[in-house]
């Protein structure tokens, strides 16, 4: 067993991947999967290290972001085949997409955020004292700062729903949860646009709700039929299950923050 030197460079000799010790037969690793670095580390080889990585995880999102607009049904087939590849991934590709939502939303203006919670504050002005309202606005502020990580959740019932109607297509429901998740995801990037202009020309910001809410539920349902194939049948079916879930889901997050907001001690 040859003993390491501060360099690293031992490895080179000892031919055996430096993450779980196998022998190795090639530039990658059969037993983890990683490719062999380049030892002794230089910078050169810490940059090129770098950039493949991010070049490929670069380009896998752009392709994924391309085919999903024009035949997303080629993405969800490939993804439930196997290939892992030339698609990203549907959590980290809503993950992803989630992360630039939340970074943009900074850029909203207050009013914006004002207009939400004087909403908010009038929905449970008659049932919570001023303090536990205030806390239920900030609640849901933060929440909806959040939210786009929230679709990941958010979009699981629906696909169980949709296990549930469609018992002869044999599907299961982590691929109609892929389904959902590519579809959300597309939604919320439509959203940044769509929410981009519409800051723009001051519109109000419950329109602007309204608005988001249609496009993910409008987007999920056509990327269910684009996967289930669009028959009256099914259109009716996914319809009912979209609905279903993204209400259910709504209904239990406004009630969670409520019970949270009212049971919450320390408060007057
Ligand atoms: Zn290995």
């Amino acid at each position: 067993m040859p003993h390491d030197t501060a360099s690293g460079s031992q490895a080179i000799a000892s031919l055996t991947c430096r993450s779980c010790a196998t022998p190795l037969q090639g530039p990658f690793c059969h037993a983890c999967g990683i490719k062999a670095p380049r030892l002794p580390l230089t910078l050169p080889g810490m940059w090129q290290d770098f950039t493949e990585r991010v070049l490929h995880v670069e380009k896998s999102l752009k392709r994924t972001v391309g085919h999903l607009c024009w035949q997303p049904q080629v993405v969800f087939k490939a993804f439930m085949q196997g290939q892992r590849l030339r698609y990203t991934h549907p959590l980290p590709f809503l993950v992803a997409i989630a992360t630039l939502c939340v970074l943009l939303s900074h850029f909203y203006g207050d009013a914006y955020f004002d207009a939400y919670r004087v909403k908010l504050l009038q929905q449970v002005r008659g049932s919570l004292s001023p303090a536990r309202s205030a806390l239920y606005a900030q609640l849901n502020l933060w929440l909806s700062l959040s939210m786009p990580y929230w679709m990941l959740v958010f979009t699981l019932p629906s696909a169980g729903l949709l296990r549930l109607l469609f018992p002869k297509q044999g599907f299961t429901v982590a691929e109609a949860w892929a389904v959902g998740l590519y579809g959300i995801a597309m939604a919320m990037l439509l959203d940044l646009v769509v929410s981009g202009l519409g800051q723009w020309a001051q519109m109000p910001m419950l329109r602007l709700q309204i608005i988001t809410d249609a496009m993910l539920l409008l987007i999920s349902i056509a990327y269910y039929l684009a996967w289930l194939g669009f028959k009256p049948w099914t259109l009716l079916r996914v319809v009912a299950a979209c609905l279903f879930g993204f209400a259910l889901m709504n209904q239990l997050q406004e009630m969670i923050i409520y019970r949270i907001a009212a049971w919450l001690p320390g408060l007057q």
